[in-house]
């Protein structure tokens, strides 16, 4: 019998190519924090500012169609995983996500990570990464042809998240230099403050850090601040820091990250933002937190406009969205 002659689906003369990685940073793992300078960080939040007013106006746009984001969380995530979703389809892309049902999926059977990214950039563009293990990201990077972003690497880093923050920042306070930044709570086993210490070094800021003695910031990252001879105290004590900062960025104690239940339960309730600590702090400060808070910001704060933790949300929406179109090569 004669093969029958199909119509063709697409003239290949006429279908638009797809952008090839070609200027950097484009097709560019987004691994940590110490890749971004302040020529890109600047160019980053002019892109988000733009993202935010397309968003307001029109909802969404096509720039990222036919693009596909594998969302790959081996730890719980309920906004980074729909940050990054959001802003996928927001640019006209598409999703698979593998966040919630990780432990439905090959994973289960014992498939390596490096497994799992060759697999999963056989069907995406590019992929996000959660993991509990430091240094998972990297290692995924090595491996994946697509560009690997880190969603946070166990205590390691949450870059994306400190992006945001930094966004925040400007856009509550309209710079970020000569402002005094305290950060509360977990922060030997907080990644996002590990990584927004890193990326304020980049600027002139003071900071202030607040915590048990147990939970202290990781001594490597406290000599470097000692190194660049930044100015830096620290504290056991909200009060000492409350009437100056014009950042106040709480975190919670990571359970999690807790070898010894006994000393979670000792230091868990340590600290919490109250609207009568609050009336010590400046009229024009922020109090910022990467969420979820599990009691250290009293409910009754999120009154006071200085609470800037929602908005904070939605600004990393924007910021992800530039972030996905940089390492796509539509920026
Ligand atoms: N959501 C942030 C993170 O993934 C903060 C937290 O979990 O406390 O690191």
């Amino acid at each position: 019998m004669e093969p029958m002659e199909l119509p063709r689906l697409f003239d290949r003369d006429t279908l638009p190519t797809r952008p090839r990685p070609g200027t950097a940073p484009a097709g560019q793992d987004i691994l940590t924090v110490a890749q971004f300078g302040r020529p890109l960080l600047g160019h980053i939040f002019q892109r988000a500012d733009e993202m935010k007013v397309m968003v307001e106006r029109a909802g969404g746009c096509d720039l990222l169609r036919g693009h596909v984001l594998a969302c790959l969380f081996y730890e719980p995530s309920t906004r980074t995983s729909a940050s990054f979703i959001a802003a996928m389809e927001r640019l006209g892309g598409s999703v698979i996500p593998i966040t919630q049902g990780v432990q439905f999926s090959s994973v289960s059977k014992g498939e390596s990570l490096p497994d799992t990214v060759r697999t999963l950039e056989q069907y995406a563009d590019v992929i996000v990464l959660r993991h509990p293990d430091v240094g998972s990201a990297k290692v995924a990077a090595d491996y994946a042809a697509v560009p690997v972003i880190n969603a946070g690497d166990g205590a390691g880093e949450h870059p994306t998240q400190a992006l945001l923050d930094l966004f925040t920042i400007r856009e509550e306070l309209g710079a970020i230099d000569g402002r005094r930044v305290a950060m509360v709570g977990d922060l030997r086993h907080g990644r996002t403050v590990h990584s927004l210490t890193r990326l304020l070094l980049q600027y002139d800021v003071s900071l202030r850090f607040v915590s048990p003695d147990t939970l202290r910031l990781p001594m490597a990252l406290m000599n470097e601040l000692i190194d660049q001879k930044r100015d830096v105290r620290e504290t056991h004590d909200v009060a000492d820091v409350i009437a100056d900062a014009d950042v106040l960025y709480v975190t919670r104690i990571q359970k999690e990250r807790f070898a010894d239940l006994a000393h979670y339960e000792e230091v868990k309730d340590l600290y919490e933002i109250t609207p009568e600590i609050m009336r010590q702090a400046k009229e024009k400060m922020v109090v910022m937190h990467p969420l979820p808070r599990v009691g250290e910001i009293h409910y009754a704060v999120d009154a006071d406009p200085r609470a800037a933790y929602f908005r904070q949300v939605k600004k990393g929406m924007y910021v992800r969205m530039a972030l996905l179109a940089m390492v796509l090569g539509k920026a």
